[in-house]
């Protein structure tokens, strides 16, 4: 059973999307995260250098903001994998990527307590 590529509705096998508006929204989205990657890639690798800085210094809210970050980062630009948007669609992997986010900042909230 293949999934439209954009809101993951099972479609027939040859197709790709269930509708021209979902192609045409999957092509939109797809540009408008091309200029955001690099933006995500910044507050991911800034979370990274974060948490070795917190480790480095043994301060543990410096460990869970630098989830938070990351958490929030995410949450902001939730791109998900090529690999993950083929397996579920556009729409429901960039929900899942929020939920990821969501849990990195309880995470990071719970670090800090
Ligand atoms: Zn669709």
């Amino acid at each position: 059973m293949n999934k439209c590529l954009y809101c993951g509705k099972k479609i027939e096998k040859n197709i790709t999307y269930c509708s021209d508006e979902c192609k045409t929204e999957y092509e939109k989205s797809v540009r408008r995260d091309e200029g955001k990657a690099r933006l995500f890639a910044v507050g991911i690798a800034a979370g990274v250098f974060l948490i070795l800085a917190g480790v480095f210094v043994a301060w543990t809210p410096l460990i869970g903001a630098a989830i938070g970050l990351m958490g929030l980062t995410v949450i902001g630009l939730p791109l998900a994998t090529p690999e993950t948007i083929g397996w579920l669609g556009y729409r429901p992997a960039r929900r899942l990527a929020r939920a990821l986010g969501v849990l990195l900042v309880l995470v990071g909230i719970w670090i800090c307590l």
